[in-house]
């Protein structure tokens, strides 16, 4: 589904979240207009498509309820139109209320994104996030009444969080049943809170093998409950390639890629042989995750003794792989500890 973005930073948000800078993130300083909405979407939309429109960045029903009003009118026409399949925004789980929610749905909003972030209430407390565990499954059960379609975002590597609490976090949301994650590893982000306890040495981020560990098992685990996990780190936008925008933490603009090929990695490695080569066939679109970004994992198998040799077959399935003429599935042989 192809998503026309609007990045609104900051607008309607009072908290102040130790690692949120959104402008950086987006790498926009000011949000569009409702009237700019509609003469962007004029210009970028195909006569007809079954794109939705989404307002990020902020926290959508936070706006004063005239201006959600005035931005969610301005997509309207183009859904009429069927031009536009429908709008999505992302908020806070305290920012859902009834009556807000009936404003989405009459404004054409089929999708909301809940930056839940920790199921833990001291980590919730320590990112200065204001809201509770509660707060998150109440909006779920708000939203769902409407039918609306929900997604669930989270952040390991927040002060006080651990491998565990992440862990424990991803199946408290996976236990309310999303339509789909996203999972953001923690950055330090140039001018956040987060920067100031970074340099006081007040915090760590997770380093960027520990991150790409822990979301791998995410991962894993989303891929058994049946759940799309439809972004693994932040976007590589020019705000956060430009220098000095990321402070510390394990910001990569290929974290997705390299989440995936570890979890190939775990699954080649349960068979191949050690100490000689082995054919391995792969789907051609899974080549690039089974070798690893810039051939890490051949890397990882040769220095282990094991010599495979990899080969597209395009009459493979997606996700899975063939050595000495057995059939594997990636995500049965990565096996990770269920949550
Ligand atoms: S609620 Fe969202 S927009 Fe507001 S400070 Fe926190 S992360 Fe930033």
């Amino acid at each position: 589904m192809k998503i026309y973005p609007f990045f609104i930073p900051h607008e309607g948000c009072p908290h102040t979240c130790r690692f949120c800078c959104q402008r950086a993130v987006s790498g926009q300083t000011q949000a569009p207009s409702p009237r700019q909405v509609a003469e962007r979407l004029q210009d970028m939309l195909p006569s007809r498509g079954d794109g939705e429109v989404a307002f990020y960045g902020g926290s959508f029903t936070l706006l004063e309820s005239a201006l959600q009003r005035q931005y969610l009118g301005q997509v309207v026409p183009f859904i009429k139109a069927g031009r536009v399949s429908g709008v999505r925004i992302s908020t806070r789980p305290d920012a859902i209320a009834t009556e807000t929610v009936e404003n989405l749905v009459d404004g054409g909003v089929q999708t909301v994104e809940l930056g839940c972030q920790s199921f833990c209430p001291e980590v919730l407390a320590a990112s200065g996030r204001g809201h509770a565990p509660a707060d998150t499954e109440k909006a779920v059960r708000v939203l769902r009444s409407r039918s609306l379609r929900i997604g669930l975002q989270l952040m390991p590597g927040l002060p006080l969080g651990s491998r565990a609490e992440a862990l424990r976090s991803l199946r408290w949301a996976l236990g309310l049943e999303p339509d789909f994650m996203r999972i953001y590893p923690t950055v330090v982000v140039r001018n956040t809170l987060l920067e100031d306890d970074y340099r006081r040495g007040c915090y760590k981020p997770l380093d960027l093998e520990a991150a790409v560990s822990i979301c791998a098992e995410m991962l894993w685990n989303c891929h058994r409950a049946q759940v799309p996990v439809i972004r693994l780190g932040l976007q590589a936008t020019d705000g956060l390639e430009r220098s000095g925008a990321i402070v510390a933490g394990p910001y990569h603009p290929a974290f997705g890629a390299l989440v995936r090929s570890r979890i190939w990695r775990r699954a080649l490695w349960s068979v191949l042989p050690r100490t000689r080569s082995g054919e391995v066939r792969v789907h051609p679109a899974d080549l690039s995750d089974a070798l690893g970004h810039r051939r890490d994992n051949l890397t990882f198998f040769y220095s282990r003794g094991s010599r495979p040799a990899f080969r597209s077959d395009e009459t493979l399935p997606r996700n899975h792989f063939s050595l000495d003429h057995q059939t594997y599935l990636v995500h049965e042989n990565a096996a990770f500890d269920p949550l």
